[in-house]
C-alpha cells in the first residue's frame, strides 16, 4: 500500500470485552484485513490502533462492531480516524500488546463478564480422542467457561478466582502464554493434568476422577434415581423425563408438587423433536447464556409429570462440558435447581452432602472442587413478538450492565420483596444483580446480603445513595434505611415503568400500563392496575383499575378463590354459599379485614377461580399462569374460529383519574358459568384475556388523547403472558401507539431494581 493513502484509524472499545479473546479476535480480523498496527487492555477497555488505506480501515472498524466474540458486549465504541503522518514509516505486522501495567489501578471501568457457555471450538476438543482435554469436565477457553460465579475480585486474574488452588501445568501454561493461542490468558484453562477433578458420592461411597465418577452417575441415571449435579451458580437435581416415577419422586424431594420442571437435551435437534423453535427461540436457546427457553410443546414421549398441565416446556441445552458429557450417555434430564421449595439453591458441597444424607431419594452428588463463588440460577426466557420476555434473569447475564443515562449519580437500588434483584448503577451503567428470589426465608435474606455486598465489592462501587420500594414491609426497604445513605423512595409500578424507560432511553411523557400483583400505591391502597404518565423522574396516576376491597393477610395472594369471592360481591353478584366463603362474605359486608385493591392480578387469580382453572397458587401466580394455560388450550384447538369478543367492561371519568370497571365482565363470566354446565372454561378464559387487551387498548386511547402521549410502556407480572402481549400490542399500534417493552430485565417484580435505579440516580441533589 502506498504510505501517502494511508489513514490511521484509533479505536477505544468499552463494555465486556476483557477475558472474552477480544484482543485475538481484534489480531486476527486485522492481519485478514492487511491492517499494521496494535491492540491492548487499557484499564477497562480495548485500545485499537490501526493503519491502512481509507476503505480497509473503515470495514474494519464496521467489522469490529458487527462480528465481535460471542461473549463480549460493546457499550461504547469510539473511532478517531485521521491522515497517516507522511514522515512516519507504517510499522509492521500487528501484534497483541501486553496490558499497561501502569495503568493497572483503576479498575472503575472494567465490566465483568457473565458465564459462558461451552464453545464450539471447546465441544469438538471434548469429545476428540487424544486431545490433551479429551472429556476432561472444565475445559473452557477465551471464548467460554464460567465468569462472574468464579469471580472474587477484579481484574479478572487467576488468582482472583476459584481457579486459584489449580497451578498451571507447563502445557497449560505455554497456551496461557501465546498470545496466537485460543487460551491466550484464559483463566480457566487446565486440562487432563492440571485442574479440578470430578467426584461422585453415592450409596458405595464416593469414585474420585472423571471416568469412575461419570459412569456412577450415568448409571443411576439410566436406573431412574435422582442425581445432584454440579452446575455454573448451584447444584442442579437431574433425573429422566421419561420415567414418571423419577419425576414424581423428584416433585416430592423438592417440595414441588405442580410447577413445572424444565428438561435439558443434548442438542438443538433432539429438543426439536419434543418442542417448536421459532428463529427467535433458537438464537436464544443457543446464545452463551443457554437460558431455559419456554417453547410450545409438541405431542412427545416426555411424562406428564414434568410439564403438568402446561402446553410449553422450559427447554434448554448444555452449557458446561460436565453437562455435555452427561448429557451424551444419560440425557435428555429434568434439571431443576438443587433447593427446597423457596429456598435459595444449593452452590456448596457439604451442603449438599448434607443434603444427600438427610434425603434416601437422592441417591448421588455429582460435584467437583471448584467452589461457585457467587449463586445463580437458571435464567427463564420466552420470546413473544420476536423479542425476548425475561421471566427471571440471572445466570449467563448478570453481571452485564443494562442502559441508564449519562452522568446520574451512583446508586444501590434495593429492590422489591418477590423475584428481588438489587441494581447498582453508576456512569450510564446499570449493573443487575441475578435474581434472588422473594425474601420470605432467612436463608433469601442472607442470600440477598450477599449479593449486595459482593456486587458491591466486585465492581468497587460506592453508592451515594439508595432507593427502596415504597413497603414498610419489605425486608429491601428495611435493608435500604440500614445503610446510613440518602434515600430515595419509589414507587413500586413507576419503578415497573421506569425499567422500560431505562432499557429504552424514554425520558417520557409515556403513558405507562402497570399490572401486577400488587404493590404499595403512595394511598396506602393496594395498587396493582395501573395507568401512569411518567415523565422525568416523576408520575400522575391518571388511570387505574378500580380499587375493590380484598381479604387482607398473606394466605389471600395465594387463593384465587378468595379474590373471586372479592370481585363478585362488589360487582354484586354472589356465589353459592359455601362453608369457606363465610367469612369472606362476614369480612365484606362489615368492611373489616379488608383492603382496597386495584391489582390486575388479583383479577386473573380471581377470574381462574371462578372458571373452575385454578383455586389456589400452589406456586407464585399459578392461578394466572393456568387461566393462561386454559387460554391457549382453547386458542390451539379452535384456531382461526376461536371466538375473540371481548366482554363487557366500563371505563368511567369523571373529575379524577380513569378508571377501569371489569365487574360487567365478572358478572358475565358469573352467569355464563352458573347457568350452562357445558360452557366452555377455556373459550371464556381466553375471552377474558381479550377483555383485558381491549380495555387496555381503549384506556390508552382516551387517556393517549387527554395527555397528548403516543408514546405506551408495558410493565408488571401481568405480561409475563404470550396471549395478553400478542393481543395488546397489535392493537394499540393500530391505533397508532409506539409501543415499548422489557427485552433486558423481567417485566415482573425481577426489574424493578432496575427502574428504581433509573429514577434514583437522575434525582437531583437531595
Ligand atoms: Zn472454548
Ligand atoms: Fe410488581
Amino acid at each position: 500500500m502506498a504510505e501517502s493513502q494511508a489513514v490511521k484509524g484509533v479505536f477505544r472499545i468499552e463494555g465486556v470485552v476483557q477475558g472474552v479473546g477480544f484482543r485475538p479476535f481484534v489480531a486476527r480480523l486485522a492481519r485478514e484485513m492487511g491492517m499494521v498496527g496494535t491492540v491492548q487492555n487499557v484499564l477497562g477497555h480495548v485500545a485499537v490502533e490501526a493503519a491502512g488505506n481509507p476503505e480497509a480501515v473503515a470495514l474494519f472498524a464496521d467489522a469490529l462492531l458487527t462480528r465481535p466474540p460471542a461473549g463480549s458486549h460493546i457499550s461504547r465504541f469510539q473511532r478517531h480516524i485521521a491522515p497517516w503522518p507522511t514522515e512516519t514509516p507504517l510499522p509492521e505486522g500487528f501484534h497483541i500488546l501486553e496490558s499497561d501495567p501502569a495503568a493497572g489501578e483503576d479498575h472503575a471501568l472494567i465490566m465483568p463478564s457473565p458465564d459462558l457457555a461451552l464453545c464450539d471450538d471447546c465441544l469438538r476438543e471434548l469429545f476428540t480422542p487424544g486431545n490433551p482435554r479429551y472429556r476432561n469436565p472444565f475445559i473452557s477457553c477465551t471464548h467460554c467457561g464460567p465468569r462472574f460465579s468464579i469471580m472474587a475480585s477484579i481484574p479478572y486474574d487467576r488468582d482472583a478466582t476459584a481457579m486459584a488452588p489449580f497451578p498451571l501445568c507447563p502445557f497449560c501454561e505455554g497456551e496461557y502464554r501465546d498470545p496466537e493461542n485460543r487460551r491466550y490468558h484464559a483463566q480457566t484453562v487446565c486440562c487432563n493434568q492440571c485442574g479440578p477433578t470430578l467426584f461422585y458420592e453415592g450409596p458405595s461411597g464416593r469414585t474420585q476422577g472423571t471416568e469412575g465418577a461419570l459412569s456412577a452417575a450415568v448409571a443411576a441415571l439410566r436406573a431412574g434415581q435422582i442425581v445432584a449435579v454440579k452446575g455454573i451458580g448451584g447444584y442442579h437435581l437431574a433425573c429422566s423425563p421419561f420415567d414418571p416415577e423419577a419425576v414424581k419422586r423428584l416433585r416430592a424431594l423438592k417440595g414441588r408438587e405442580q410447577k413445572p420442571f424444565a428438561v435439558m437435551f443434548e442438542t438443538l435437534a433432539e429438543l426439536q423433536t419434543h418442542c417448536h423453535v421459532s428463529g427467535e427461540e433458537e438464537t436464544l436457546l443457543l446464545s452463551p447464556a443457554r437460558p431455559i427457553v419456554l417453547l410450545r410443546r409438541k405431542p412427545s414421549a416426555l411424562a406428564a409429570e414434568v410439564y403438568t398441565t402446561s402446553p410449553n416446556l422450559g427447554a434448554f441445552l448444555p452449557y458446561t462440558p460436565l453437562q455435555h458429557l452427561l448429557l451424551w450417555e444419560a440425557g435428555p434430564l429434568v434439571m431443576t435447581s438443587a433447593n427446597v421449595s423457596a429456598l435459595p439453591i444449593l452452590t456448596e458441597d457439604e451442603e449438599i452432602l448434607a443434603f444427600l444424607a438427610r434425603h434416601p431419594a437422592l441417591s448421588g452428588v455429582l460435584g467437583h472442587d471448584r467452589t461457585i463463588l457467587r449463586r445463580q440460577d437458571d435464567s427463564v426466557v420466552l420470546a413473544v413478538l420476536g423479542k425476548p420476555l425475561f421471566l427471571r434473569r440471572a445466570r449467563g447475564y448478570a453481571p452485564l450492565p443494562l442502559p441508564l443515562p449519562e452522568g446520574g449519580q451512583a446508586v444501590l437500588a434495593c429492590g422489591p420483596q418477590e423475584k428481588s434483584t438489587v441494581c447498582l448503577a453508576r456512569e450510564g451503567c446499570a449493573y443487575l444483580s441475578p435474581e434472588i428470589g422473594d425474601l420470605d426465608t432467612q436463608e433469601a435474606e442472607g442470600d440477598y446480603r450477599d449479593t449486595v455486598q459482593g456486587l458491591q465489592r466486585l465492581l468497587r462501587l460506592h453508592p451515594a445513595r439508595a432507593a427502596q420500594d415504597l413497603h414498610p414491609g419489605y425486608f429491601s426497604t428495611a435493608y435500604a434505611q440500614s445503610l446510613g445513605l440518602p434515600l430515595v423512595p419509589v414507587q413500586h409500578h413507576h419503578a415497573h415503568i421506569a425499567s422500560v424507560m431505562a432499557e429504552h432511553g424514554l425520558r417520557g411523557p409515556v403513558l405507562g400500563v402497570a399490572f401486577d400483583g400488587t404493590g404499595y400505591g403512595t394511598n396506602g391502597a393496594l395498587w396493582g392496575g395501573e395507568f401512569l404518565l411518567a415523565e422525568g423522574t416523576g408520575f400522575a396516576r391518571v388511570g387505574h383499575l378500580k380499587a375493590v376491597p380484598f381479604f387482607a393477610g398473606d394466605e389471600s395472594v395465594r387463593q384465587g378463590w378468595k379474590s373471586a369471592a372479592c370481585l363478585l360481591w362488589d360487582a354484586g353478584a354472589t356465589l353459592a354459599a359455601t362453608p369457606r366463603l363465610a367469612l369472606v362474605d362476614a369480612a365484606l359486608a362489615h368492611g373489616v379485614h379488608t383492603v382496597p385493591c386495584s391489582s390486575m392480578g388479583r383479577v386473573f387469580d380471581g377470574v381462574s377461580a371462578l372458571l373452575g382453572v385454578c383455586q389456589e397458587s400452589g406456586y407464585g401466580g399459578q392461578c394466572a399462569i393456568e387461566l393462561e394455560n386454559a387460554a391457549t388450550r382453547y386458542l390451539l384447538r379452535a384456531g382461526e374460529n376461536a371466538n375473540r369478543l371481548p366482554l363487557p367492561f366500563a371505563l368511567t371519568e369523571e373529575s379524577g383519574p380513569l378508571v377501569a370497571d371489569l365487574g360487567p365482565c365478572l358478572r358475565e363470566l358469573h352467569a355464563l358459568c352458573a347457568g350452562d354446565a357445558r360452557v366452555c372454561r377455556e373459550e371464556l378464559a381466553y375471552r377474558f384475556h381479550a377483555t383485558v387487551c381491549h380495555l387496555i387498548a381503549e384506556a390508552c386511547a382516551r387517556l393517549g388523547q387527554k395527555h397528548g402521549v403516543r408514546d405506551v410502556a408495558l410493565s408488571g407480572g401481568v405480561f409475563n403472558n404470550r396471549l395478553l402481549l400478542e393481543g395488546t400490542v397489535p392493537l394499540l399500534e393500530s391505533a397508532g401507539f409506539t409501543v415499548y417493552r422489557n427485552h433486558l430485565a423481567p417485566a415482573g417484580d425481577g426489574g424493578v431494581a432496575l427502574g428504581q435505579a433509573y429514577l434514583a440516580s437522575l434525582t437531583p441533589a437531595l
